[in-house]
């Protein structure tokens, strides 16, 4: 078979306004990058706000493996096959990150047959989004030193003689805003700014992967431009000596962050394969942040197509718990169905036995013991009241009696349904059976219901989604969580929805707990407040906000010919 960069290469791409008008967008509400990208102008969602919505369909997954277990490839291929069988259907997906594109994962715009082409496009800097974030979170990191720097030099007395703006009295202990940057860069994770004569006062700070940066946060779940430009406002960057929050808005940085991004708030409209419409927007990671696309793009999807087919990040009790209990909650759109991503390998994975076969071989003890983790899923997917469907992403080393098993054994479980996919090998063909199990789970009575209420005490809200999220005792807080929640009650900021920052590889907080852990106790090691993006941080164990590069990072088999052709993307 082809590599994804050589099927993308050999696609015959239709114009990008012609994918515009499948979904009845206008050809002046796109703005092109090019014959094969556009931006899509905000303007189309006041035209349509009575447009009926579609049905939103949210594909998550088991506790993967590092590689992933093919939920953009289910999310690509599903959309083909739904437009195959004469739906008219969009794919609502994030950004990728250059971080795993360089790193050990690859790129996100699906693999084989089933994918958002030109992958290279999608995989590197698309429409410039991720940039725009970088850039406008470093502006307000950049703002905020500058303002210490002058205030500590000049005193706040001929600060305001010379400006006309009131100090702001930033505490130099109390910076809680970083920089970010969109590569796995481990020697950033650490850092201290501001050394040397007049760059001061020096601190201690971080960098983060952009795709943790609350800037994206707030591109991924703003309503409209006017609501993106009052989160940006409302971010906290400091505490002040009085340890009152100093934000985006009083340092009057906010507006040029908006300034910054004013082009990203537009979704991106691409193609599958098969010349369905792909919306592209934002690029939250799901174990560090929230891990779903935006509520814009999805917006404009629902009032132009049947079904919407979005991707959350990782296993259910990452990218779908936050799915539901922070996306859901801003846009109001319980999804009709869920697709659960399962591969014979990731169950394998999670048996927990050591075994001397490769994880791709027959291996029946692995597999059935690692069928407790489906099920797991299964069962946490349905607490929200959706009805799932079992997607058993077929891979070429697969043997039928393996996927007859699992699949027979899925009939016996709470799922609605449970298809064998091969949209990577077949395309469109390969996933028309999923797409017509869909098709009817979408049909069944939404019963959606959120885990946890938003007004319960912080500690509690955590133990709620700990117990009923994973299977946990329940957690227990650090000393410095536990400063930061006396203060986040004492700001009246804790009302907010919860999101949780752990390892995607278990579904405790300890990526070597394979399986069904169950019974364990969180560490909290800290809270961080995003007010802005409305939710507070959670992390939990080892977390890091920073990724590094491998051994054997991607980045070796890639490069370009003297034509231009980019190699080695996969
Ligand atoms: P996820 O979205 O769950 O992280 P992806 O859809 O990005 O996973 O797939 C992860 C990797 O596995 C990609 O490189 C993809 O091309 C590859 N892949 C996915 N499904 C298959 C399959 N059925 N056969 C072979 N490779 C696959
Ligand atoms: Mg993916």
């Amino acid at each position: 078979m082809l590599t994804d960069i050589e099927i993308s290469k050999q696609a015959t791409l239709e114009p990008i306004t012609a994918i515009g008008q499948k979904l009845r967008l206008k050809e002046d509400e796109l703005v092109a990058f090019g014959p094969a990208k556009a931006k899509i102008k905000l303007s189309a969602l006041n035209r349509l706000a009575d447009s009926p919505k579609g049905k939103l369909i949210i594909v998550t997954a088991v506790t993967p493996t590092p590689f992933g277990e093919g939920k953009t490839v289910t999310t690509i291929g599903l959309t083909q096959s739904l437009q195959a069988i004469g739906k008219r259907v969009a794919a609502c997906i994030r950004q990728p990150s250059m971080g795993p594109v360089f790193g050990v994962k690859g790129g996100a715009a699906g693999g084989g047959y089933a994918q958002v082409v030109p992958m290279e496009e999608l995989n590197l800097h698309l429409t410039g989004d991720i940039h725009a974030v970088t850039a406008a979170h470093n502006l307000a990191a950049a703002a905020l030193d500058s303002r210490l720097h002058h205030e500590t030099r000049l005193g706040a007395k001929t600060f305001f003689d010379k400006t006309g703006l009131q100090a702001l009295n930033i505490d130099p202990q109390q910076i809680l805003w970083n920089r970010v940057m969109d590569h796995n860069d481990r020697a950033l994770r650490q850092v201290t700014v501001g050394l040397g004569n007049n760059n001061g006062p020096a601190h201690e700070s971080s960098f983060d992967i952009t795709a943790a940066s609350e800037l994206m946060a707030i591109l991924a779940l703003s309503r409209s431009l006017a609501d993106l430009r009052q989160r940006m406002g409302r971010i906290v960057l400091a505490l002040d000596t009085s340890g009152q929050p100093v934000t985006t808005e009083m340092l009057g940085v906010a507006g040029a962050m908006t300034a910054v991004m004013a082009e990203a708030v537009q979704p991106t409209l691409m193609q599958t394969l098969s010349g369905a419409p792909a919306l592209v927007h934002a690029g939250p990671f799901a174990n560090i942040a929230h891990g779903n696309s935006s509520i814009l793009a999805d917006e404009i999807a629902l009032r132009c197509a049947d079904y919407v087919v979005t991707e959350a990040g990782f296993g259910s009790d990452m990218g779908f718990e936050k799915f539901c209990n922070i996306k859901v909650r801003e846009s109001g759109d319980a999804p009709a169905a869920a697709v659960l991503v399962t591969t014979l390998k990731a169950l394998k994975a999670n048996s927990g036995l050591e075994s001397e076969l490769d994880i791709s071989a027959p291996d029946t003890a692995r597999l059935h013991a690692g069928y407790a983790n489906l099920e797991w899923h299964i069962n946490n997917v349905s607490q929200y009241g959706v009805p799932v469907v079992v997607a058993i992403n077929r891979f070429p080393t697969d043997t039928d009696e393996e996927l007859q098993w699992l699949k027979d054994k899925v009939e016996q479980s709470k799922a609605f349904g449970c298809e064998i996919s091969e949209a990577f090998a077949k395309g469109a063909e390969g996933g028309k059976a999923l797409a017509q199990t869909i098709v009817a789970a979408a049909e069944t009575e939404s019963a959606f219901k959120f885990l946890y209420d938003i007004e319960l005490p912080l500690e509690d809200k955590l133990n709620q989604l700990a117990q009923a999220g994973y299977g946990a005792a329940g957690v227990e807080l650090s000393d410095k969580a536990r400063a930061q929640l006396a203060s986040l009650q004492a700001l009246n900021l804790d009302k907010l929805p919860l999101c949780m920052a752990k390892t995607p590889m278990s579904i405790s907080h300890d990526p070597k707990l394979k399986g069904v852990p169950g019974g364990f106790t969180i560490p909290v090691t800290e809270l961080q407040l995003n007010a802005g993006a409305g939710f507070i941080t959670v992390l939990m164990g080892a977390v890091m906000t920073m990724p590094g590069l491998g051994l054997k990072p991607a980045y070796l088999n890639i490069d370009v010919d003297a034509g231009g052709n980019i190699t080695g993307l996969f």
